[in-house]
């Protein structure tokens, strides 16, 4: 237990449960994560609020409820192999690695690369991989995954990610035509050639940037 349990509980309460997070494991996951060891230190008091903060070079790490759902929506079990997009301050991957075996998560900004590192380590978590390179195009030495999360949003769907998910696999992506606005979906993969795709709403994620992302700003 640490000083911030009891913030965890009413997030847990009023910004998950009463917004229909119904999943047992997400919610045990999202009580026990430290989520203040992933913001900066001048935002802690902020850490359990209903928003998501800024972590520097122009990223955010993730509004609570928005982990929790996407988490929901992968399915993952004890035995889920997992590929995150946009590793960030590292959060998101916390809380996939409490509800899975394993996760990779691939970060492009070197710094966000280094912080997500420090900050999983700092937490405790042994069985996350951070891997810098462009996400947009997966991690292919690795898959089949059973579960793939991207934390960034794409013009189009990236066609390399659909292909690194195991037959039965769950890729959670933000899909839209705008540099701030996607409608988040879901895409089983139900055979070789066969996905099935579901829209779970509209979400605000800042941009996935690469090869089948969009052109680098910079
Ligand atoms: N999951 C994070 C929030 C991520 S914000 C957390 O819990 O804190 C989105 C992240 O995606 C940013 O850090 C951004 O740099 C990263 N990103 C954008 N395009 C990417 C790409 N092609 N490959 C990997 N990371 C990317």
């Amino acid at each position: 237990m640490d000083r911030y349990a009891a913030e965890r509980e009413e997030m847990v309460q009023r910004q998950l449960q009463s917004r229909g997070i119904k999943d047992g494991r997400v919610l045990d996951a999202m009580r026990k994560v430290p989520r203040h060891l992933f913001v900066s230190r001048n935002q802690e008091i902020r850490s359990y609020w209903d928003c998501p903060l800024g972590i520097g070079l122009g990223q955010t790490i993730s509004q609570p409820y928005i982990v929790a759902l996407m988490c929901e929506a992968l399915e993952l079990s004890e035995n889920s192999e997992c590929l995150e997009i946009g590793s960030g301050s590292g959060y998101a991957a916390a809380v996939m690695s409490e509800l899975c075996r394993h996760v990779i998560t691939i970060e492009r900004i070197p710094e966000l690369a280094e912080l997500a590192k420090a900050n999983l380590k700092n937490a405790g978590y042994s069985n996350v991989e951070v891997h810098c390179s462009d996400g947009s195009l997966g991690h292919s030495r690795k898959a089949p995954y059973d579960a793939i999360a991207v934390a960034a949003g794409a013009p189009a769907m990236p066609k390399s990610l659909k292909a690194q998910l195991r037959t039965g696999g769950r890729l959670i992506v933000p899909v839209g035509r705008s540099h701030n606005y996607q409608d988040l979906l879901r895409i089983r993969r139900l055979s070789d050639d066969d996905f099935l795709t579901e829209n779970l709403g509209g979400v605000a994620f800042v941009p996935l940037v690469g090869e089948e992302g969009w052109v680098d700003p910079t």
